[in-house]
């Protein structure tokens, strides 16, 4: 197991390096890379889709609406956001929110593998079908089911356990998915404790 100091110091090898980073078009209409918040020695990682708005002006990851969603779930289970590690697949925002490219995943994806590295995490959380398609290919996983059918499971992969529910920004306008996600998470608090 790596200590404390040496993943700190490689994760600020990575962030640096994505901070100047313009290997998709993403680059140019940036005001702040999101890198990605939290824990080093947290058990689990939770992974969203792309930087918003808010994000992209604070360089905060999920500090906006969906922000509060996903706090309002994990204090629900007593979970404390700075115990945790929080990312998204895209380190920029996309112009307009729109859906990441495949390219984008593919050059940006680089960067959270070695997050994840770093980290490893006992529990992925994968957020949205963004990023559950990226760490269901990168853990070689074949699931072919939607999101609708596969949150709330527990998938092992690699000595890990994938957990999967839908994004908060799903939920800001839409009751159903939120009770679906409060259930997920008591499920995930199980997993945690
Ligand atoms: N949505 C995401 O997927 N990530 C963020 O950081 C914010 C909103
Ligand atoms: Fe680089 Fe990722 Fe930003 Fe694209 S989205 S420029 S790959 S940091």
């Amino acid at each position: 197991m790596k200590n404390g100091r040496i993943k700190e110091e490689m994760m600020k090898e990575i962030e640096k390096e994505v901070k100047i980073c313009k290997k998709c078009d993403l680059y140019k209409g940036r005001k702040n890379v999101v890198f990605g918040y939290g824990n080093l020695n947290s058990k689990i990682i939770f992974i969203g889709e792309a930087p918003g708005k808010n994000e992209d002006e604070t360089g905060i990851p999920f500090c906006g609406k969906a922000g509060k969603i996903l706090n309002r779930l994990l204090k629900s289970i007593s979970v404390k956001r700075e115990n945790i590690y929080i990312t998204s697949v895209l380190k920029c925002r996309p112009p307009k929110n729109r859906k990441p490219k495949k390219i984008e995943i593919e050059n940006c994806g680089i960067y959270l593998k070695k997050q994840i590295e770093i980290i490893n995490p006992e529990i992925i959380c994968c957020l949205g079908d963004v990023s559950l398609k990226f760490i269901f290919k990168n853990f070689s996983i074949d699931e072919k089911d939607k999101i609708s059918k596969v949150h709330g499971k527990i998938i092992k992969a690699n000595n890990k356990k994938i957990f999967t529910t839908f994004h908060p920004a799903y939920a800001i306008y839409n009751p159903k998915i939120i009770k679906l996600m409060e259930e997920d998470f008591k499920k995930l608090k199980g997993l945690i404790c």
